[in-house]
């Protein structure tokens, strides 16, 4: 059976999406995406600069000027990739509360969503790849040749998410991360834009 080329695995926060993703392609000696990771920084950009999140307008233009770089992970303290806005290192920093709190608003706007889409087709154009996110086999990359859209129960995936972050020494609460999956997964399926929505291909798990 042939490789399939660009594999798309979308679904909603917490599915597993990474941990799949990663280890489906390391498997395949692929590599991984997690477009999740560039919302998150223009996120934290926007908080970074203080700007205002529900400016669309602001928040677009910034989307567009700044330089996000993925790279492969230079320190082994459970990331999975280096993240650098303008070469700033914010690999954990996009993981803060503060960024899950505004990250799926301005997700929303369509100067972000272009940016980002235009990036991560480069990324994804010479294939042998895995991409991550909500949109990849619908918008990004409708032609994959393999598109898994994964699920879980919003408290299954809360479990998970709050046991990462007491495994790295946060403080969190159970109610309040099942409360911020709940809210990204409404703003993330009801948006005009890309949408989550399995693409009508995708197998679903
Ligand atoms: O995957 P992760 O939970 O890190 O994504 C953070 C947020 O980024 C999502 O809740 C969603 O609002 C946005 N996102 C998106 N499209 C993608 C990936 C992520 O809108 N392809």
């Amino acid at each position: 059976m042939n490789k399939p080329n660009v594999i798309a695995l979308d679904g909603p926060a917490a599915s597993g999406k990474s941990s799949v993703g990663l280890k489906l392609a390391n498997k395949l000696e692929y590599k991984f995406l997690d477009t999740g990771m560039m919302y998150r920084a223009v996120a934290w950009a926007a908080l970074n600069q203080g700007l205002d999140f529900e400016n669309e307008m602001e928040i677009g233009e910034l989307a567009q000027r700044i330089d996000i770089d993925i790279t492969s992970p230079s320190v082994e303290d459970g990331r999975m990739n280096d993240v650098f806005v303008d070469k700033v290192d914010v690999s954990w920093k996009i993981k803060d509360p503060e960024v899950n709190q505004i990250v799926s608003q301005i997700s929303k706007y369509k100067k972000v969503r272009q940016a980002m889409t235009e990036n991560q087709r480069k990324i994804g154009k010479n294939g042998n790849i895995v991409m991550a996110g909500r949109d990849i086999g619908t918008v990004v990359m409708p032609n994959a040749d393999l598109k898994i859209f994964l699920e879980a129960s919003p408290r299954e995936r809360a479990i998970r998410r709050y046991n990462e972050e007491l495994n790295r020494g946060k403080s969190v609460d159970l109610d309040q991360v099942i409360q911020n999956i709940e809210m990204r997964d409404k703003i993330d399926s009801s948006r005009k834009i890309a949408p989550l929505i399995p693409a009508e291909d995708a197998l679903i798990i």
